[in-house]
Order: structure tokens, then sequence, then C-alpha cells
């Protein structure tokens, strides 16, 4: 359910996400904030969404917590153990969402498992061991994850292509202060962004979960969708940018070493992943499907579906030919 007024968060919805072996009934709700302060990166629209104009931190709390309170009006509380907490930026970038609001945040979801999506440099010891501290009964041995978007473990293509503005130290930097204040880390790749080959893509993401199950508790891939007024938008119009096929997302889940979770939004459409529109639907609930029970043998018998697009994506794999991009400036 998308939002008009102000006092809603921008979107929420209740379903159900995996924790190790346990299915949960989740919360997710994306909270409309003072915005993204790096909004940079290539594919993104979501840092469009926020509050206009200059707003003191007061007035941000005041939005945040009354979008809150919609959220337990709207939510039974017993009706979920899951939450997922997005912004149009980070959650704990204290000029986005202001730290009074954490508490508030804390108290109200006390006893549940939060996943909050942040970037790296806003993870630090003074935000998180307060936060967790009022949030955490016992319930869980990790009652919170930061949700950091990696994208990929190597710094060259977070660089060139998605223009993310952090390394893979600063990642695992992150890591290690989220781990060492009691916290687990999920991680968010981003399969095939700009200027790749779909080769090129696929081998980055099979490369960076393997880099990335070190520092991670939980891996999900997102596949790149073309979202509205991004420079993404800009590459796909002129025919420079295609969606990764849905073919190559099932072969990285076969070969990830673990369980990944990946929800392929827009998957089968133009703008999202897709093959050619035949096979598609069977797939993406497939992938969906794994994303929640984790079964392997789903995938690989989807990899054998039979339809002429699968010998396509193996010759586009083959032979499609990378652009060069000057390494220096
Ligand atoms: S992807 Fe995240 S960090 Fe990048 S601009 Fe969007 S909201 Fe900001
Ligand atoms: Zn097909």
């Amino acid at each position: 359910m998308i939002s008009e007024l102000m006092e809603k968060p921008l979107a929420s919805w209740r379903g159900q996400e995996r924790n190790g072996n346990e299915l949960l009934e989740c919360l997710t709700v994306i909270f409309k904030s003072g915005g993204c302060t790096w909004s940079k990166c290539r594919m993104c629209s979501y840092r469009h969404e926020r509050y206009s104009g200059y707003q003191s931190p007061e007035t941000i709390a005041g939005h945040l917590r009354a979008q809150l309170s919609w959220i337990t009006n709207q939510y039974k509380s017993d009706e979920y153990r899951m939450v997922k907490i997005f912004t149009s930026g980070s959650f704990f970038d204290p000029k986005e969402v202001p730290t009074e609001f954490l508490s508030d945040i804390a108290a109200r979801f006390r006893g549940k498992l939060i996943i909050a999506e942040t970037r790296p440099e806003f993870v630090d010891l003074e935000t998180l061991l307060p936060f967790i501290d009022i949030l955490d009964d016992g319930s869980y041995k990790k009652p919170l994850y930061c949700a950091i978007g990696l994208e990929t473990s190597s710094d060259s293509i977070r660089n060139k292509s998605i223009n993310k503005g952090f390394s893979f130290q600063d990642f695992k930097k992150a890591s290690a202060t989220a781990h060492s204040a009691g916290a687990g880390v999920k991680a968010y790749l981003l399969f095939k962004p700009l200027f790749l080959t779909e080769e090129e893509a696929v081998y980055d993401m099979k490369k960076s979960i393997r880099d990335s199950t070190v520092h991670a508790d939980m891996i999900s891939m997102n596949p790149c969708t073309v979202q509205r007024n991004t420079e993404m938008e800009y590459y796909w119009k002129r025919g420079a940018y295609r969606p990764p096929y849905l073919w190559s997302i099932l072969s990285i889940l076969l070969d990830a070493p673990l369980h990944i979770t990946c929800d392929p939004l827009g998957g089968g459409q133009n703008r999202g992943p897709h093959n050619c529109g035949k096979c598609d639907y069977e797939i993406v609930n497939g992938i969906r499907d794994y994303s929640l029970n984790a079964d392997r043998d789903l995938i690989s018998a989807l990899l054998e579906t039979r339809c002429d697009c699968k010998q396509e994506w193996e010759y586009i794999l083959e032979s499609e030919k990378p652009y060069c991009m000057p390494l220096t400036t």
C-alpha cells in the first residue's frame, strides 16, 4: 500500500522472511525521512523520496513519529516478529533520521528482530549500543541486523558503475563494529549495475557472494530494475543497458555456497530482470519461493526449464563485449 498523506510511511506491508531455519512473520516499513545525504547512486530513485526544503530535526522527528503511530494503529504487534526498516537512505544517519526517533523505534518494536538499512559510515557503537539496549528483551541472540547496500565486493565496479562512495574496507569495518555491538549484518548485493556485460555481472556476483560471506550473516541479491529519473534509466532508454536475465539469477543462486535471498522486483517486465516473456512468470515465482524455502533442487529444476531464450542467454554470455571505461580521469 503506497501512501499519499505525509503522516503515513511511504509504504508498508506484511509478509514472511526466512531467519536461519525459521520462517518469521515480517512487517516491512519504508519511512519517509529527511532523505539520503549521499544521494548520488546511478540506479537509485529512492533518494527522491524525502521531505522537500529545509526541515529542522524536530520537524522530521515529528513526521517520523506520526508515521510510527500510523503503523501502530494499522498492524497488530503480536502478528509479526521481524521488522524490516527502510528509509529514503540510511536509518542510522542522524541528519536523515534524528537520533531521538531511534529510541522510539527501539521501544515500539522491543522484542522483535529488526533489520534496518544503513550506509556503513553510520554504523557506530554510540548509535547501536543504546538502540539495542532498548530493543533487546532476550528473544533473539542478535536483535538487530544492519543491512548495508554493499552492492559488490569490487571497489572499481562500486565506484564506476554505481557511484556508491564507499569501499569494501568501509563495509568490513562497519561489519566488525556491528558485530562488536552484538548486531548482525545483512549485505545487499546489486546484480548487473551499469556498464557491465551479462557475463561480467554474473562473475562479479559470484565473487561478491563469496567475498561477503566472511563479513555478513545474511546476503540478499537485488537484480537491477530500471527506476524512473535515474542515470540507469537514461542509458536504458538509449539501448545501452539491459536488466539481467532470469537465467543468470538462477545460475548465481545455484553457485552460491550458502542460501541467499532474492526478490526479483519488476521480474518479467522490460524494466526488471527478464527473459523472453514466455518463461518469466514461472521462474520469477520459483526464485521467490527459493528465498523462503531454500530448496536448491527447485533452482536446479528451473535451470532445466526448456525455452528458446536459454540459447539466447548462453550466446549473450559468450559473445557480449564490454565497452571500455578509462581507469584514470
Ligand atoms: S542507493 Fe542508498 S546510498 Fe545510494 S543514493 Fe540511493 S538511498 Fe542513497
Ligand atoms: Zn524464455
